[in-house]
């Protein structure tokens, strides 16, 4: 087919050119003398996205999923009660990880289109006299839902309880792309992955640990080994890896962060901001539902949009990616079929994003969809003209 593919799926994202480029390296001796001299500031760099300066940060080479293996298996014994809440694909995901390790997992059912039930966790922890409970989990980004949740209220239903229970949070498709502040909100492990808001291709599984959090791997009892805190610690110090380390992404990684650093974490966060909005903007045009229930729940960096009841929108986003070479993201689990999702993450700016509005359109319009071509696609150019950045000429 002609012409290229347009990808806006939550992840993988758009690799930039930039960082493209910097991966067109040979591979390289990583016991090499001057390794460390790449590594280790990185490793410092990466604490800035993380916004921690106590803790330490791991790269793994595996995917957001081993960034989660990782989290619990170097903190928690089998048995371990945890709070979680499920609301959507990966969250409910998590549970099921924490439940295979043999965790005792407190799983509170929250609707679709809801996020963390601070409120509930907060009555649940207050209740916990014998802290009992040792790990409390939320999603700040549910990518399958398009919906975002407070970590800061999660923190304040521990502090409130003065409950001694990690904190663990999942970053995956929010940190480098959402406001995420590891040390001021008192999170234990975030867990990020690179094809996200890294910009990254698949492969790498990020997680940050606080003091507090490498405090527990020694009276930790689930079993670790390719994800052992311990292993990549005594290494890392100096530089290397306890195993073969991916160098290309890493080298990736290094053009990721020179990315962030140059437009600045709050841009880059406002940036987030603009395109979710205007894409809702587009969707409020097309007289269509969001998955989230509120703009309490909005994400930046996904949407979740329901089609009009009767239509199957995988069949519409399958019908896009045939006719149009467009990858729209399919709506999963319980809402599969019934919506539809648009990735907005990482590297985005405005015309890319009237790209899937644009295409959606046409694909909702070849579905017999009642929309009227070009509602969306005007209601979010009119949004991103009047918020354009004022540049002098
Ligand atoms: C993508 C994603 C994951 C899973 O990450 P993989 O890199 O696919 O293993 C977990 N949580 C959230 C919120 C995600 O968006």
């Amino acid at each position: 087919m002609p012409g290229r593919n347009f990808l806006f799926i939550p992840g993988p994202s758009n690799v930039p050119e930039r960082i493209m480029n910097a991966m067109h390296v040979s591979q390289e001796d990583m016991r090499a003398t001057d390794f460390p001299e790449f590594t280790l500031p990185l490793f410092e760099d990466l604490k800035k996205v993380f916004k921690t300066e106590t803790g330490r940060v791991f790269v793994f080479p595996a995917s957001g999923t081993g960034g989660w293996e990782a989290a619990i298996s170097n903190t928690l014994s089998p048995g371990d009660k945890v709070l979680m809440s499920g609301f959507g694909h990966f969250s409910n995901l998590w549970i099921d990880m924490c439940q295979r390790h043999g965790l005792d997992v407190q799983a509170l059912d929250v609707e679709w289109g809801k996020g963390v039930p601070a409120e509930q966790y907060a009555e649940i922890l207050k209740a916990d006299k014998n802290h009992e409970i040792k790990g409390v989990f939320a999603t700040q980004n549910e990518t399958a839902t398009g919906v975002a949740s407070d970590i800061k209220a999660v923190r304040k239903a521990l502090d409130d309880a003065n409950h001694p229970a990690l904190l663990y949070v999942d970053g995956v498709s929010s940190i480098a792309s959402m406001d995420f502040r590891m040390d001021e909100w008192g999170v234990d492990l975030a867990v990020s992955g690179s094809q996200k808001g890294f910009m990254l291709p698949t492969g790498l599984g990020i997680v940050a640990a606080s003091q507090k959090a490498l405090d527990k791997m020694s009276s930790a009892k689930l079993p670790r080994t390719f994800f052992s805190f311990e292993d990549m610690m005594k290494v890392n110090d100096n530089g290397f890896f306890p195993y073969t380390p991916p160098t290309t992404l890493l080298r990736g990684l290094r053009e990721s962060l020179n990315m962030l650093f140059e437009e600045g974490l709050d841009n880059v966060f406002a940036r987030h901001k603009r395109m979710g909005t205007a894409v809702r903007k587009a969707v409020e045009a097309w007289g269509l539902q969001l998955v989230a229930q509120g703009p309490e729940w909005y994400s930046d960096t996904v949407t979740a949009i329901y089609v009009p009841e009767g239509n199957d929108g995988n069949e519409m986003a399958r019908h896009a990616y045939r006719h149009y070479n467009l990858s729209l993201s399919v709506s999963v689990g319980k809402i599969a079929g019934q919506a539809f999702r648009i990735g907005h993450l990482g590297d985005m700016n405005e015309l890319m994003l009237l790209t899937p509005i644009t295409g959606a359109e046409m694909a909702m319009k070849d579905m017999g969809y009642d929309i009227e071509l070009g509602s969306g696609v005007a209601a979010a150019q009119e949004y991103l003209r009047s918020t354009k950045k004022q540049i002098k000429n």
